[in-house]
């Protein structure tokens, strides 16, 4: 496998620390909010990546961290906390709101054929984790005190910028017109491991800590999540390319300084999705959301397609057009899918140069364009209808775009309340009101929905 590692710069062979086995650890969500089509953006590259993984033969397992601890928008500690500004606004408790948004990610994921990791941690199930790493770099010399809170002492790490040769000005942390800088810190790019005073002093969430009562920094749950559910060497770090820095650059300078060396091989980056106005932002308000697609009469497979369609190192572009030209190709690929019969022997040797295509796709730096591209290969080849299914069901092993799935028929009323006419229906059976009961039957067969009584109860079809 041929993949682009953002700390080298270059596509390379990707390695691993054991053969054909993969840890990965995926940058999860801020639960402060539902996810926005940029977000699902990177969670269905990493899927993609994933499945990739399994399909050329590797083991993979896999962690992400839910943050559902307040996130901090900057390092100044002069951000805002999300997740108690979004408890306020929709007048919930942060446990609350984390559970609600948790849930959220999870159905998108779900809609969209995102496989959950093997592994999901919440932050605040793990806070006493980051205290015992946080205690081991303060006695380690990496950490000090400072105005109630710890701070990570960069200047004491041997190369802290391991992602770009950037020189110490041109980071950004703190010089940000309008942002103050922090007193406390020594270094510019310092970060807070633990909190006991910010300027939130109303933070809902805090834990007791050799420090005093307080609550984590930003950067420390990802390293020590990771270290803790896959080991001392990670093989795959994957987030959005925001993350780069300062995220990754401190999480990988905290763990190699708790580690003692190196501490993950290879980092996958997903570039953003932006709208014609620019990056789309959960704190700015007005983005996109799954449902928002799905009401406007788009299914969660005509957007994980347009995502396939594109490299995830190119920014890919919304717009009403683009987005509704990928729907309708879509739309189109999938009826030729299903239109498909099931004759003909599937001659193994004609099947395998597509096969062979499609791994090499996959194997180049993840690309899924050019994977799609098999799938339409296939379907023009001069193969039999069972082969092309076969390599169609394969194929979509890895897209899951769900090809060769018949949609199920939509009736006018939901299954909550179908369901309720049939237990009126029974009801009124029990009573013996059989001009009610065959009512609701006929007012329900006129919606297109059949009933079939059984002693076990009634069932029903959409026609
Ligand atoms: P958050 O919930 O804000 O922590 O972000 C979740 C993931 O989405 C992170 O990996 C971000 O890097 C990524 N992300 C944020 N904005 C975008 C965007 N506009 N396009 C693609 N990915 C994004
Ligand atoms: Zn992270």
């Amino acid at each position: 496998m041929k993949l682009y590692n953002t700390l080298t710069r270059t596509v390379e062979e990707f390695k691993t620390h054991t053969p054909n086995k993969v840890t990965m650890y995926t940058c999860g969500p801020t639960v402060y909010n539902f996810a926005h089509i940029g977000n699902l953006r990177t969670y269905i590259m990493e899927d993609a990546l994933e499945r990739a993984l399994r399909y050329v033969g590797y083991g993979v397992k896999r962690v992400m961290n839910i943050t559902d601890i307040g996130h901090l928008s900057d390092d100044a500690d002069s951000g805002e906390d999300k997740m108690l500004l979004g408890a306020k606004r929709e007048h919930k408790s942060v446990k609350e709101l984390a559970a609600f948004y948790t849930d959220a990610f999870f159905k998108d994921c779900a809609a969209l054929n995102i496989k959950r990791p093997d592994v999901v941690a919440p932050a605040t199930e793990e806070v006493a984790e980051f205290i015992r790493v946080i205690s081991a770099l303060e006695e380690k010399g990496f950490a000090y005190k400072a105005g109630g809170n710890v701070y990570f002492d960069t200047s004491k790490v041997k190369q802290y910028h391991t992602f770009f040769n950037f020189k110490e000005d041109d980071l950004e942390v703190g010089v940000r017109e309008g942002v103050e800088e922090d007193e406390n810190k020594r270094n510019k790019n310092d970060f807070v491991l633990w909190f006991t005073k910010s300027k939130f002093e109303d933070q809902a969430l805090k834990w007791d800590s050799p420090w005093g009562v307080g609550y984590p920094g930003w950067h420390i749950e990802c390293s020590c999540i990771a270290m803790k559910h896959l080991g001392e060497c990670l093989d795959l770090h994957c987030g959005g390319i925001d993350n780069v820095f300062p995220h990754h650059t401190n999480e990988i300078a905290q763990s190699e300084a708790y580690l003692g060396h190196p501490w993950c091989g290879h980092w996958f980056h997903v570039l953003h999705l932006n709208t014609a106005g620019g990056k789309m932002s959960k704190s700015s308000g007005g983005f996109l959301t799954l449902s928002k697609l799905t009401e406007a009469g788009f299914s969660p497979m005509e957007y994980r397609f347009f995502c396939l369609l594109s490299h995830y190192r190119n920014t890919l572009v919304y717009s009403e057009d683009t987005f509704q030209n990928a729907a309708n190709a879509f739309r189109k690929l999938k009826a030729r899918a299903l239109a498909l019969g099931t004759d003909g022997e599937k001659d193994e040797a004609a099947m395998q140069p597509f096969r062979a295509s499609f791994k090499e796709a996959l194997e180049s730096d993840l690309n899924t364009s050019q994977a799609i591209t098999c799938v339409y290969d296939v379907l023009k080849s001069a193969l039999s209808a069972a082969a092309k299914r076969a390599l169609l069901e394969e194929f979509d092993g890895v897209l899951c775009l769900d090809l060769l799935k018949e949609e199920k028929k939509q009736s006018a009323l939901s299954a909550e309340e179908i369901e309720a006419a049939i237990a009126a229906r029974a009801a009124a059976k029990k009573a013996k009101n059989y001009a009610e009961a065959d009512r609701i039957r006929a007012e329900l067969a006129a919606q297109g929905i059949k009933l079939k009584d059984s002693p076990s109860g009634t069932s029903y079809t959409i026609e």
